[in-house]
């Protein structure tokens, strides 16, 4: 597009600046810390985005059929059918679908490292057995490696915004090495800080780090802190740890008075009500795989402003029925997650298209359940869900430059029809062509601008191979 069009632009100007930040105080040369592995960041530029089928995800932005969006140093300046940026970078958005990236709600990233140790039909070499097998033999360099290899994978299917559930810090050594990772990876995110994986159920996570955990992270506009539970339904088995109410009670009134929200996974049944009885459900509280809970369970967490966070392909492998339907009917949030890469990929086109299958496959369409719909809850309901909406979720002038840029031209695509269909029904992480997080361009024509992938994942092999003598596995 010619600078003529700027004539006859509609423009909608930023009038306020939220969240602005142009240095990320805790990143590791703020730190005083080593190179990052895998290479630095790239700068924020000034660019713009022009031809492209732009969904805004913001209720009165709306959709833009061959529209522009304007990033300068990190912030959406501008979002229309034509924008003024004399010198901005143009990136031809033609073909493609501009929106913001999605938003993953819980995903355990120190288990990245494992998937070459899987094997699907061993069931000695399935998550829960490796997982627990290697992750008490962690360093803090492994789950430095691990969650830098999935922030990778992340970033190339076009997740530009995680939460890293960590249910294996060992040490505050660990800790730190993680939210290291995340600041060199250059995501947005919340870390769940969570108990060291075999620690004993009547002993309590580290509330100390935890408390100098959110003064180091402190203002951070990419992340922010959060705690992982240990499960709470009644059950004292299992590798994962499972605490009683008391216990509970313990630390999450410790998270509370720091202000931190709480996540748990509540897969069996009774969790939901063991929390409502000792008085735990609260707006702070995200819930993870609504499958076994009951009708009672969804008017309580209605009632208390409790989330819910979908993993569908893992889900759907599960035993019991996949119920975000019925929590979603009865005025529960839910949004989506990736939650391992080890048994599945990072691939959020997947997520939307398999809650649309259940879906339809449970309730026969009777729960309306829309393309558009499962796209808002991979954005701005995913932001939403992690106290991001003020900054990011949806392409509002004002709001950081979260997005990313889909192509619609591969055979498996075509030429498509409704752009929301696309991403449900046919779009995979390969046609993810841009990825942009705080208006640094991490991914450009479906490449890394500046991340070196091969040393991310030899650095993996290295901590494999160590592992794998550490846990005598053969
Ligand atoms: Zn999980």
């Amino acid at each position: 597009m010619s600078s003529n069009h700027i004539d006859r632009r509609t423009v909608l100007a930023a009038t306020t600046a939220l969240g602005a930040a142009a240095v990320m105080p805790g990143s590791a040369s703020a730190q005083g810390t080593a190179a990052p592995s895998g290479g630095a960041l790239p700068a924020r530029g000034d660019f713009v985005i022009r031809g492209a089928h732009v969904l805004t995800m913001d209720r009165d932005l709306g959709d833009l059929a061959s529209g522009e969006v304007h990033v300068r140093n990190g912030e959406i300046v501008a979002v229309g059918v034509a924008t003024n940026a004399p010198g901005a970078e143009v990136i031809d958005g033609k073909g493609m679908i501009c929106l913001p990236g999605f938003v993953d709600t819980h995903w355990h990233h120190w288990t990245t490292l494992l998937r070459p140790v899987m094997q699907a039909d061993d069931p000695k070499k399935t998550y829960f057995p490796v997982t627990f097998a290697f992750g008490v033999h962690y360093t803090p360099e492994d789950s430095y490696r691990a969650v830098r290899l999935g922030l990778a994978q992340a970033v190339a299917a076009g997740v530009t915004t995680t939460h890293n559930w960590a249910h294996n810090v060992r040490s505050p050594a660990h800790a730190d090495a993680e939210v290291r990772a995340m600041r060199d990876g250059g995501l947005r995110g919340r870390f769940a800080y969570g108990p060291a994986l075999g620690m004993p159920n009547d002993k309590p996570m580290d509330l100390a780090d935890i408390a100098r955990m959110k003064k180091e992270i402190g203002n951070d506009p990419m992340l922010t802190l959060g705690i992982c539970s240990r499960n709470v339904d009644g059950n004292t088995g299992g590798t994962r740890g499972a605490i009683d109410a008391a216990m509970a009670k313990k630390e999450w009134s410790a998270a509370r008075e720091l202000g931190l929200p709480i996540t748990l996974h509540t897969s069996g049944t009774g969790a939901v009500k063991l929390l409502n009885e000792a008085g735990l459900l609260g707006p702070d509280l995200q819930l993870v795989h609504p499958l076994n809970t009951e009708p009672a369970d969804w008017e309580a967490l209605a009632k208390h402003g409790v989330r819910y966070s979908v993993s569908p392909l893992g889900e759907a492998g599960r035993s019991g029925e996949m119920q975000f339907p019925e929590i979603m009917q009865a005025g529960v949030k839910a949004s989506i997650s990736i939650d391992n890469v080890t048994a599945e990929r990072c691939d959020c086109f997947a997520c939307m298209r398999m809650m649309q299958t259940i879906n339809r496959h449970r309730t026969g369409g009777k729960f309306k359940l829309t393309t558009k719909k499962l796209v808002q809850m991979a954005t701005i309901e995913g932001a939403e869900d992690l106290g991001f909406a003020d900054r990011i979720g949806s392409l509002t002038p004002g709001k950081r430059a979260d997005l990313i840029l889909v192509r619609t031209g591969e055979p498996h695509m075509g030429d498509i029809g409704d752009p929301y269909d696309a991403l449900v029904q046919l779009a995979q992480p390969s046609d993810v062509d841009t990825v942009v997080v705080d208006g640094r361009i991490l991914r450009r024509k479906g490449a890394f601008t500046a991340l070196d992938y091969g040393k991310l994942l030899s650095d993996a092999a290295q901590s494999i191979a160590a592992l794998k003598q550490k846990a005598n596995w053969s």
